[in-house]
């Protein structure tokens, strides 16, 4: 029943958010045959259109170039009786208590079971999951599938490590393929579905090609619960060498110390390195924030704690509240100050704003009286529905946000915005403070005092 090697396979990817629409395209572009399947129709009404419903570099074109192998339905039976390998995609968005809520993966494994064909098909857990999930699902399948005697489904977890914003990059040339499963077969077929990402014998897309450096993928194979873990270790450690570079940062703040030297010097250590080590208003974004708070809650089931994570995430909302307090020790009584934001997003090149600094820095702004006026390159149309209850003007363009305002907080490091020609756009301010939280700016604008984060105040004042 195992396809043969050189054989595209058939795939359904269930959820097309921004890891179910990557992994379908990408898949596509690698020569198997995909359907995506969302209950969203008003997404796949988009996607038949050939419109995207998220910003993602590159992701259009590669849409456009794998079309002839690429299907979007609401309608399950349409697509999973006919799968080799059914990727389950949907969001795992986090509940009050930091549990992670898994009723759209139990939906989706509902709706996938009820269409199995009987024949060796390989169901795939790419949502980030708690640690048993995969046992769970498989429970899920055996109860719902409408013959499950001669269901012969198996279950592999396949964690995702890809970033928004460089999703198709990271997708096509990944560091590691994780595959836990007590199953060889289920790992087999995987392994077959990524053999030309593990062998990296396709031909890279127009604009993506391979990184001179980049060496195979190792493949790692694993127990289910193993690679549940994997994923959410890898987040958390991501997430608290930045909140260690913002800690220290704090500390250079008092010395008058330099974070940037700090870090550009901690990083040349091989076994440390540079990257997740910068200074700013802290990490955000659909992941980490969930991630740390479902393995904090995953401890306390069993009765164990985990100090350092606990940390972690209680340094990152101390960055969020830093923003404010930088503002204040130059204006003080922010009621009635007009503070402008650049960048709504937790991070440039994406349109994402779950758990975004901004929103909690635009919600205190509000709560303290200040007016607000806000750009983004891509975010404001999700802002608009998403952020419906914070007040804020929108500004066309980064210049125009800057126009008579007493303060601008850039909070997200677009190009454009490293770009803008600073010494001009601070001219048409009423008061010219920058609250650079992500010590961006290589050079001062004239006139003006910027913050950064970890460095001392920076005056151009002659
Ligand atoms: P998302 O919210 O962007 O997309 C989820 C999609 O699933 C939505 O389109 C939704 O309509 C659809 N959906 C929900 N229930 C469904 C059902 N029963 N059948 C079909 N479709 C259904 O989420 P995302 O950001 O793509 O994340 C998906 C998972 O991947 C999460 O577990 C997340 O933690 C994990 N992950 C995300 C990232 C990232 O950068 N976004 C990276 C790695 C891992």
């Amino acid at each position: 029943e195992q396809p043969t090697k050189t054989e595209s396979l058939k795939v359904a990817v269930v959820g097309t958010g921004y890891v179910g629409m990557g992994t379908a395209v990408m898949l596509a572009s690698l020569g198997h045959q995909v359907v995506g399947i969302d209950i969203d129709q008003n997404k796949i009404e988009m996607l038949r259109r050939g419109e995207l419903p998220i910003y993602e570099p590159g992701l259009e074109d590669l849409l456009r170039a794998s079309q002839e192998r690429l299907r979007w339905t609401g309608d399950y039976a349409s697509a999973i009786p006919d799968a080799d390998v059914i990727f389950i995609c949907v969001g795992t968005p986090p509940l009050p208590s930091g549990q992670p809520n898994l009723r759209y993966v139990a939906e989706a494994a509902q709706s996938v079971a009820r269409n199995l064909n009987g024949k060796l098909q390989v169901v795939v857990n790419k949502s980030t999951v708690p640690v048993g999930t995969g046992d769970w699902v498989s429970r899920i399948l055996e109860d719902h599938a409408l013959d499950y005697s001669a269901g012969r489904y198996v279950v592999v977890s396949n964690p995702e490590f890809l970033r928004e914003g460089t999703a198709l990059h990271d997708s096509l040339y990944p560091d590691r393929i994780v595959l836990g499963s007590s199953s060889p077969e289920g790992i087999e077929r995987l392994r077959q579905l990524y053999q030309p990402l593990l062998e990296q014998t396709f031909t890279p897309p127009e604009g993506m090609p391979r990184p001179a450096n980049y060496t195979l993928p190792e493949l790692v194979t694993t127990s289910l619960s193993s690679a549940e873990m994997i994923k959410y270790a890898a987040n958390a450690f991501l997430a608290l060498k930045i909140s260690f570079a913002n800690e220290i940062a704090g500390l250079c703040e008092c010395v008058d110390a330099d974070i940037e030297q700090v870090t550009h010097g901690i990083g040349c250590d091989q076994r440390i390195g540079h990257r997740f080590l910068s200074a700013g208003a802290g990490w955000g974004g659909s992941c980490f924030g969930k991630d740390t708070a479902a393995l904090i809650n995953t401890g306390s089931e069993y009765g164990y704690t985990m100090p350092i994570l606990r940390a972690a995430v209680e340094v990152n909302q101390r960055q969020r509240h830093l923003v404010i307090s930088k503002l204040q020790r130059h204006l003080h009584r922010l009621q009635g100050k007009r503070v402008a934001v650049l960048g709504m997003a937790f991070k440039p090149n994406t349109d994402d704003l779950r758990d975004a600094p901004a929103h909690d820095c635009i919600a205190r702004l509000m709560d303290l009286g200040a007016k607000v006026t806000v750009h983004d390159p891509v975010a404001m149309p999700h802002a608009r529905r998403e952020w419906a209850h914070l007040t804020y003007d929108e500004a066309p363009t980064a210049e125009a946000a800057l126009r008579g305002a007493d303060a601008v907080i850039l909070m997200t490091e677009w190009d454009e915005y490293r770009a803008l020609d600073w010494d001009q756009a601070v001219r048409t301010m009423r008061r010219r403070l920058i609250i650079d939280t992500r010590n961006v700016l290589q050079q001062l604008p004239q006139h003006s005092t910027v913050e950064q984060v970890g460095r001392t105040t920076l005056h151009n004042v002659p």
